[in-house]
């Protein structure tokens, strides 16, 4: 038997017991005569004491050669700590050790392994497996175990079945860059790894299973923006014979039993909003609705006076910065200067501040009178004390720039507290989306999404109008979940591949197995996938998922414990029938 009980378990109760512990030597304090030892496992530290006076000499002289990390047994008794630490569960009773036995040495460790750490990030990924011997690692991979339990428990409990689906699939042009794999067996041909198990758990609503759930690894070959990983996890979902008012409903219940079973938080029902209202209001589908600061738009205010540069605009919007009527001119040209940042873009900004006595001073004094400011407090929802902020402009990206100094003034206001949870969907979102460059039509969610019934008459005349059934929840800022309705024959679906660019034999070359599986009895079918090291992170107060993995990789998609990727040797590229032509 290695151990009678963990590092985190004894206490007073136990005093005088007999005991055998394993573990981590966290650290030592040799007082010459008196020699304290931390021992670490998973579940917590008991400190172990060897005295001269009390311990035998061999054991008493082996323990001055421990080491940090060294992995040791000890037996001994549970006795009364004279100086109690009232912040760790054992802190009332330490251990005094009468046999030691080292287990296994160690090398001195590369950073230290406590909750503050003295190692950089790269040298904590090269050696993450002592980065997860700390607490704030280990805890978080323990947050995730949890999360995950509670999504098995909650959707089983709902008759959802988790079923695998294959990590040998085929690559389709559709979405983001596939990771393939080589095929040994089929020369010059290659799987590729899923970006979603999307087509599989639509086969599996056309196989009856009615209710299908998934926790599963997602591949995508994408350049890695920060915080993204080129594999990660969904909570992947699809249900058959619902719409999407059922889809919302099952949903809203699974993250409101996360938030009350992980955080102890009831939320409210969910608020809705359309993907228009979002974009008009926050500038962003996935507003963080944790504070105010909505749009105002202020074309009708703006425009009637001689500034060429809102007459000149599209759109001109503000938003009030509540207590920001103080900010210096350095401040505000501090913030003026933020926004002309190339990441932002805009070419100026535009203020007023809400005296207290009901006055505005405005940077446009100028052009705009006393009455024509009130209006744009009104608008905007200013209070006295307050600053307006507006951008001019063509008015998709003098949103964007306008949602990003909201979130920006909301982070250094302290308004995006991560205790406090605002979860909401966005609906409605646009079936389509141009992209500039090629000027064709993509599928804004993916090409199995249904458009809303009453927009079909529109998609020939103008797709950029037509709606989706498509919705996403939001919380804290961040996209969280998203899906949609799907279309579940194949008129329709051949329809979509059509205004997609794709030729009929295209279509049926990549997705014939979906229309063909259409055709023998489709029930009606939607669902939708969470992030899942996301939603985590989200929960364990963070906005990074790295943390929440064990294994990450880093921003170049590398693995640098183990050195991945890497190249293989001839005869395995032999085999595989690959020439690497490096130039
Ligand atoms: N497969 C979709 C995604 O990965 C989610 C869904 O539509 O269910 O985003």
């Amino acid at each position: 038997m290695y151990r009678s009980h963990n590092c985190g378990e004894l206490n007073a109760s136990n005093i005088n017991t007999e005991v055998t512990l394993a573990g981590w030597v966290q650290k030592s304090r040799d007082k010459g005569f008196m020699n304290w030892v931390d021992l670490r496992d998973r579940y917590g530290i008991t400190q172990l004491i060897f005295d001269e006076s009390r311990t035998d000499k061999t054991v008493f002289e082996l323990a001055k050669t421990l080491g940090r990390e060294f992995v040791i047994q000890v037996k001994g008794t549970v006795i009364e700590r004279e100086a109690k630490n009232k912040n760790i569960p054992t802190g009332e009773i330490e251990i005094l050790v009468s046999e030691l036995t080292i287990l296994n040495a160690a090398l001195t460790p590369p950073f230290t392994i406590e909750d503050e750490t003295d190692g950089g990030e790269d040298i904590r990924m090269k050696y993450r497996y002592l980065d997860i011997r700390r607490n704030p690692v280990k805890n978080s991979l323990l947050l995730r175990h949890k999360v995950a339990m509670e999504v098995r428990k909650y959707l089983s409990d709902l008759d959802f079945c988790e079923v695998e689906t294959p990590y040998l699939i085929k690559s389709t042009p559709e979405g983001a860059r596939d990771f393939v794999v080589p095929s040994r067996m089929n020369e010059g041909q290659f799987y590729a790894l899923p970006q979603s198990p999307q087509t599989f758990k639509q086969l599996l609503m056309v196989g009856g299973m009615d209710k299908y759930f998934q926790i599963v690894k997602c591949f995508r070959d994408e350049d890695l923006r920060a915080d993204r990983q080129p594999e990660f996890t969904q909570i992947d979902c699809e249900m058959a014979f619902v719409e999407q008012e059922d889809i919302l409903n099952v949903f809203e219940g699974l993250t409101r039993h996360l938030l009350k079973e992980i955080k102890g938080i009831e939320v409210d029902k969910f608020p809705r909003i359309t993907y228009d209202y979002a974009m008009k209001t926050y500038g962003n589908d996935k507003p963080d609705i944790r504070f105010g600061m909505e749009f105002g738009e202020l074309n009708e205010f703006a425009q009637h006076k001689d500034f060429p540069v809102f007459n000149a605009a599209e759109l001109v919007v503000g938003i009030a910065v509540p207590g920001a009527g103080n900010y210096t001119r350095k401040e505000i040209d501090g913030l003026i200067d933020w926004v002309k940042r190339p990441q932002v873009g805009a070419s100026g900004m535009v203020y007023s501040k809400c005296n207290d006595d009901g006055t505005f001073k405005s940077s446009v004094d100028k052009f705009y009178d006393q009455e024509d400011l009130g209006q744009w407090a009104k608008i905007t929802g200013a209070k006295p004390g307050d600053m307006i902020f507006v951008l001019s402009g063509p008015a998709n990206k003098t949103r964007a720039q306008l949602s990003a100094l909201r979130m920006e003034l909301a982070t250094r206001l302290g308004l995006r507290k991560p205790e406090e949870f605002a979860p909401l969907w966005v609906v409605d979102f646009p079936l389509l989306e141009l992209d500039e460059e090629s000027g064709r039509y993509h599928a804004m969610h993916h090409p199995f999404t249904s458009p809303k019934p009453e927009d079909m008459a529109l998609l020939e005349t103008e797709p950029g109008k037509v709606r989706a059934n498509a919705y996403d929840m939001v919380l804290n800022g961040n996209e969280i979940g998203g899906g949609s309705i799907r279309i579940h024959d194949k008129a329709t679906q051949q329809l979509m591949f059509k205004y997609l660019g794709f030729t009929e034999e295209e279509a049926k070359a990549q997705f014939g197995f979906l229309m063909d599986a259409f055709q023998f009895g489709a029930p009606p079918h939607g669902g939708l996938a969470f992030g899942l090291d996301r939603l985590v992170a989200i929960l364990g107060g963070q906005e990074t998922i790295r943390d929440f993995i064990a294994f990450p990789k880093n921003n170049s998609g590398r693995d640098v414990m183990i050195d991945a990727p890497a190249a293989i040797d001839d005869a395995q590229l032999k085999e595989l029938h690959i020439k690497v032509n490096l130039a």
